[in-house]
């Protein structure tokens, strides 16, 4: 019989109860080491006091209008975030992969409101993940992903990930964008170097088109920057972000410069829940959190040290890991041993940790964790490591 819960998802026989920081307590009392953020959501952690404090007292003001009236928070929170960023203006949605379709959307827009309208197509790149819904399910191509749902939304082609030569190659008069995360999350914890995501940035401007950038999960202070790509000095013309910017309620916002947004005008694109008053209470609480002074020079610290103790994990059994990647509190543990396996011996110990593609255990903090977190963590994966590496030696002794 199917289970209430449509069975899209492999649940982990846990239920968690509550939480404070970077802990989670089960229905059983179980304290839990939370390593994984909701998948980069919870950046300031579980039970965070400025946050209560702005939900609940939004709560009980007012919980919706629609966007067919003003909205004061709403215009604060895109104030805010065009100042910290190379924006000029922002559309609220309720979750990443909304954020893409509205970029995508966007994309397609300009183009056509400045006389190009052949040019529809975006190019994306292997191991990309952008979300859920149809387009942008054709956006990250994976093939299990898509399976079973029909014709794919056209529209997007694909190159490999880094490949300079194919990605000029799949330019063609129909291109209107590039689409990318600077560091691939789903992927791997793939970080797009420096150098090419600066090429990026003039190959789009050579060839009249727009560089996207999904920063879904690697926004809002996840790297050590307020966003990933300030880390190559460069400025994409629309980016998609979520997941952190609510802290754990759901949101999400396309920014873009005037630009980029010119085709979007009164009545070309909508949604009944995005920026809605509560979403903007949270929204704006996180910033006045993520925007303190020092506090991204804090992550950058906080995910060097964790990096630096990874490291000597690494070095020390080789036949666990194979590599430490990624940037600020971004972290991948490139395993040599099944990363479903490394990532269940973590749960054993209390730790929680997030798989993604190429064989990677995700490490992704609340951005607000602190250096005996860190030690602890690092303890239960060493404790992880050493598990693995016992069985080896059994495993040898027997053959
Ligand atoms: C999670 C994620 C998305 C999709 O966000 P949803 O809120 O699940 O729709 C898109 N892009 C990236 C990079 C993500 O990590």
């Amino acid at each position: 019989m199917i289970t209430p819960l449509m069975p899209t998802y492999a649940r982990m026989d846990l239920t968690f109860d509550h939480g404070n920081g970077a802990r989670l307590v089960t229905d059983h009392g179980v304290e839990y080491l939370d390593f994984g953020a909701g998948i980069a959501v919870n950046v300031l952690g579980h039970g965070h006091p400025h946050l209560i404090e702005a939900l609940t007292s939004q709560a009980s003001k007012l919980w919706h209008v629609s966007n067919l009236y003003q909205s004061p928070d709403g215009e604060r929170l895109a104030r805010r975030l065009i100042e910290a960023s190379f924006a000029d203006t922002a559309f609220f949605t309720n979750s990443g992969a909304e954020a893409l379709e509205c970029a995508i959307k966007m994309t397609r827009k300009y183009q056509s409101a400045t006389g190009n309208p052949e040019r529809f197509r975006i190019i994306t790149f292997e191991g990309a993940f952008h979300g859920r819904t149809l387009a942008t399910l054709a956006a990250g191509r994976q093939e299990k992903h898509l399976a079973g749902f029909g014709p794919i939304v056209d529209g997007f082609d694909q190159v490999p990930f880094g490949d300079m030569e194919a990605l000029k190659a799949a330019i063609t008069d129909e291109t209107a964008g590039i689409l990318i995360e600077p560091v691939q999350g789903e992927g791997g914890i793939r970080p797009v170097a420096n150098d090419v995501l600066r090429q990026l940035r003039s190959i789009c401007d050579d060839n009249g088109l727009l560089l996207v950038l999904d920063e879904v999960q690697c926004g809002i202070g996840r790297t050590g920057k307020l966003f990933a790509h300030e880390w190559a000095s460069i400025t994409p013309d629309i980016m998609a972000i979520a997941k952190a910017i609510g802290g754990g309620f759901p949101m999400g916002a396309c920014l873009a410069t005037e630009a980029a947004a010119q085709g979007m005008t009164a009545g070309s694109h909508g949604s009944t829940f995005g920026g809605n008053p509560l979403a903007m209470a949270v929204g704006n609480a996180v910033l006045d959190v993520v925007l303190e002074d020092g506090f991204l020079d804090n992550v950058n610290q906080t995910g060097l040290k964790l990096s630096q103790k990874l490291a000597r994990l690494r070095d020390e059994y080789p036949d666990v890991i194979e590599e430490i990647r990624g940037a600020g509190l971004m972290i991948g543990i490139k395993c040599r041993v099944p990363n479903t396996e490394f990532s269940a011996a973590c749960l054993e110990q209390k730790l929680m940790t997030v798989g993604a593609g190429d064989n990677v255990v995700r490490l992704l903090p609340p951005l607000i964790v602190t250096e005996a977190d860190l030690d602890d963590a690092v303890t239960r994966i060493e404790a992880a490591c050493k598990q693995f590496a016992a069985s080896a030696v059994a495993r040898q002794a027997n053959a």
